[in-house]
Parts: structure tokens; sequence; C-alpha cells
């Protein structure tokens, strides 16, 4: 058997996405003025919007047949995971004690230098259980750092920037994470959740 084959994950993680998902159409996007202008669907749904008046891509399932893209994540099931602190893996309650919520979390060059407190994450948090077969089969499993976070914050989105021209949508998802209130958010189709671990204690896994 290829060596490939035989790392393949057992465990298709609830956020991840499918080849036969797919971003809704463009022709569903219009800009209402509120009055600033934003980012709107032209039919609205009440899940389309969130609290903070971020609009969110909307994902078409597909027949359900797709192989799974374990590197990528879906952007409602992502976004469900991260909003009601879900295990991203088997999406039911994230492992909670004293010290806080479970995250498992690895340092990037754009961290604070106080890292892993008030590091940014897209990535959900964890049961006890799914974080324990997340370091044995992921790929990136070295790098990962256990966390304990009392106070997770909702911090804002990252995704894609959407502008009207005269030859239709341009789109930039070259946009880098922004936070709820950052006036761009209003041209940004959101993919991720985000939020910002505070309160942090690095811990081993139980
Ligand atoms: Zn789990």
């Amino acid at each position: 058997m290829p060596k490939r084959m035989m790392s393949r994950p057992t465990v298709e993680p609830f956020v991840i996405t499918y080849e036969d998902e797919q971003p809704g159409p463009l022709s569903d996007l219009t800009i209402e003025f509120t009055p600033t202008p934003r980012l709107a669907y032209k039919v609205m749904r009440p899940v389309d919007r969130d609290r903070r008046g971020v609009l969110w891509a909307r994902v078409d399932p597909g027949p359900g047949d797709g192989r799974p893209i374990f590197d990528a994540m879906n952007s409602e099931r992502q976004r469900e995971c991260m909003y009601y602190m879900l295990c991203q893996v088997c999406a039911e309650p994230a492992s909670r004690t004293q010290d806080g919520y479970l995250f498992l979390d690895w340092r990037m060059p754009q961290d604070p230098p106080t890292w892993p407190e008030g590091s940014l994450t897209n990535m959900p948090p964890l049961c006890v259980g799914c974080a324990r077969v997340a370091v044995e089969q992921c790929p990136h499993a070295e790098k990962f750092v256990q966390l304990r976070v009392k106070l997770p914050r909702l911090w804002g989105a990252s995704g894609t920037h959407y502008r009207l021209t005269n030859e239709g949508w341009r789109s930039d998802s070259s946009i880098p994470w922004l936070k709820y209130g950052d006036e761009r958010l209003n041209a940004v189709l959101a993919t991720h959740l985000v939020r910002e671990l505070c309160k942090v204690t690095v811990v081993d896994l139980p």
C-alpha cells in the first residue's frame, strides 16, 4: 500500500469541505444601501448576516458524493463550530474545564510576540477524544500546541472582498482577517469566523 494511503486520516472532521460543495453563485450578490453601501444577497435569509452585520458565504452542498478536502474548511460548518464552541471534528460541545476551552494551535509569522496569548485563530476548538486523534493523525501535528482558553473572544472574520465593476464582480481573497467594526467588512463575503484567544494556558493533552 502506498505510504500516502496509509497515512490517510481515518476520521473526516466535521469542518472540512468536500469536492462537490461549491460556493453560491455570484449572480445572487448585490449591493444594498443602508445608507452605507454593503454587500448583500438579492434574496436574504436570516442566517446570511451575523449579529455584527457581516454577510456570510453560501455553500451549495452538491449531491453529497464528493471526496473530502482535508485542508479546507466548509464556511457554514466552520462558522457553526466556532460560534457555538463545538468540536471541529465531531460537532459535539468542545472540551471545557476551569482553565477554559481546548484548542490546538501553532505559531504563525503574524502572531503577536505574546503568542499564544492574544493570538487569532480560525480553527474551532475540540473535545478531548478528537484532539487525541488529531494529534495522532494530522500531518501538521508536530507543530501543535495544546491550549486551554478561558476567553476566546469573537473577533472578526476572514473572507473574500468583492467590488462591482462595469465588467461584473471583482474578487480579492488576499484580504487579511478583519476585526468586527472594520468598514472593509461591508464588502466582504465571510468564509471563516475568527476568535481572539485570551487568558490562555499551554497544557498537555489530558
Ligand atoms: Zn470531538
